[in-house]
């Protein structure tokens, strides 16, 4: 049976309707949120009480103070909480749902031969269907809008994100299972799915997923960059997420791997490297001057025992920072608010310093600097951007007391959470309504899910499979 066929159209999202709400789908029509706080992250810091979020199509159009907001005569929304940007998720593999938790304890050398590796050979398309599914589920109720990620069947996983209307960068994982030669088959694969799309309901980029130096020959990397690079289309990689992944590479080659990945061309296009734990100081320089991003993953890092990446260095080298969660099967969740805070909490215990990383620059990280690690117009707040935004619940003992504006900002990062999370649009469709995912069917999903993964752990436990 052909995939598409198997998959049942009750994907599609139920109508919601309110006299108050704004459009389920976005229109041209300007629709006004009023909240009781705007923190447009536009500079961080900033803070709206009340503000303002005028929106059109996809697309913010004015953002600010209500008093000074300009004439409005579309619907309105009154809001008792406050509004911020979609948290990004700059490293994902998210149809891992159906591998949570699997290999637990493990370090990440034998986690992926002997536990991740084995059940994802026998996935299908429709098992990765279902898996970002449900992800899309979690990640939309934790007010990620925006997320990167790397898998296999990646058209698939197109069609999840687009039926749940989260926004995507979709860069299919390119691999070489024993040297076998599959990256060039996997590299065309990835060559279509740009070409059919890029671009699919003003959701989806693809980009590249080459999976690692130290699991891919060096000429699939420069060959998937070059590629890339005729496209503008963004390529993303681990790089030194272990400190000793690299060894063999660097004892052949006689430098470190991102100085190898520079000395291929690999760096010269839009490059985000995952993970980046044991950059050198070197590193981070080449980094910088080659602009390639970071998605720093502090959960996953820290769960597989990989190290913590130096984020006040990589910040003050200027390297573009986002945060990322890594696959549900490394952290076991996909929640950004956890990451967000996690990465201030690690980078102050390393530094013995409690002004390591500030509250505004933790919450950046979620937000403006995943925007801008992945070259998208998300993650702010400002007129231009698109309508990617959240409404987050200040009814709740955790933002008690708020004394002046910083305050706002200090309780997001250091006891907000995915719970408060009540309303979500995604370019300026609304895709969570009072804490539930209108888009997806998370009972039908989450039975999917369960089903499938029993199957997955049935094939690896069968002898010879
Ligand atoms: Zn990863």
């Amino acid at each position: 049976m052909p995939y598409h066929a198997a998959v049942a159209s009750d994907a599609a999202p139920p109508a919601v309707a309110s006299d108050a709400a704004p459009p389920a789908v976005a229109s041209d029509a300007a629709v006004r949120l009023v909240a009781a706080a705007v923190v447009p992250m536009e500079p961080p810091g900033q803070v709206y009480r009340p503000g303002v979020v005028d929106l059109a199509g996809d697309r913010i159009t004015w953002v600010g103070p209500a008093g000074a907001a300009p004439p409005h005569h579309g619907p309105q929304l009154q809001l008792s909480g406050l509004l911020l940007p979609g948290l990004v998720n700059c490293h994902a593999h998210s149809p891992m749902t159906l591998l949570r938790g699997v290999g637990e304890g493990l370090p990440l050398h034998d986690w992926l031969r002997k536990a991740i590796w084995p059940r994802e050979a026998h996935l299908t398309p429709d098992d990765v269907y279902w898996g970002m599914t449900l992800a899309c589920d979690e990640l939309l109720r934790c007010g990620v809008t925006t997320s990167c990620e790397s898998y296999f069947h990646d058209r698939r996983v197109v069609d999840a994100a687009v039926d749940a209307g989260l926004r995507c960068v979709v860069t299919p994982g390119i691999l070489d299972p024993a040297g076998s030669g599959a990256w060039r088959r996997l590299l065309d694969i990835a060559v279509a799915l740009h070409g059919e799309a890029h671009g699919r309901a003003g959701l989806i980029e693809i980009g590249f997923g080459p999976h690692a130096a130290y699991s891919l020959p060096l000429e699939a990397l420069a060959t998937t960059a070059h590629l890339a690079a005729e496209v503008d289309a963004l390529v993303t990689l681990h790089v030194a997420e272990t400190a000793a992944e690299g060894a063999a590479l660097e004892a052949e080659h006689g430098m470190t791997v991102p100085a190898l990945l520079a000395s291929a061309g690999i760096l010269d296009g839009r490059v985000l490297a995952a993970h980046g734990v044991w950059l050198t100081d070197d590193d981070v320089a080449l980094f910088a001057r080659h602009d390639v991003a970071v998605a720093h993953c502090p959960q996953s890092n820290a769960k597989l025992g990989s190290g913590v990446a130096r984020l006040p260095h990589l910040l003050r080298s200027g390297i573009r920072v986002g945060l990322g969660t890594d696959g549900p099967a490394s952290n076991n969740d996909l929640d950004v608010w956890e990451e967000l805070r996690l990465a201030p909490l690690l980078a102050r215990a390393v530094a013995g310093d409690a002004g390591a990383l500030g509250a505004a620059d933790a919450l950046a990280l979620a937000t403006r600097g995943g925007g801008r690690a992945l070259g998208l117009p998300v993650g702010c707040l400002h007129p231009g951007y698109l309508a990617d935004l959240i409404h987050v619940r200040l009814d709740d003992s955790r933002f008690v007391p708020v004394l002046d504006d910083a305050d706002l900002v200090s309780h997001l990062v250091w006891s907000g959470c995915s719970a408060l999370v009540e309303d979500v649009w995604v370019g300026g469709r609304q895709v969570v309504r009072a804490g539930v995912c209108t888009t997806v069917d998370g009972r039908r999903a989450r039975h999917e899910v369960q089903r499938r993964a029993e199957r997955l752990a049935g094939a690896v436990a069968q002898p010879g499979c």
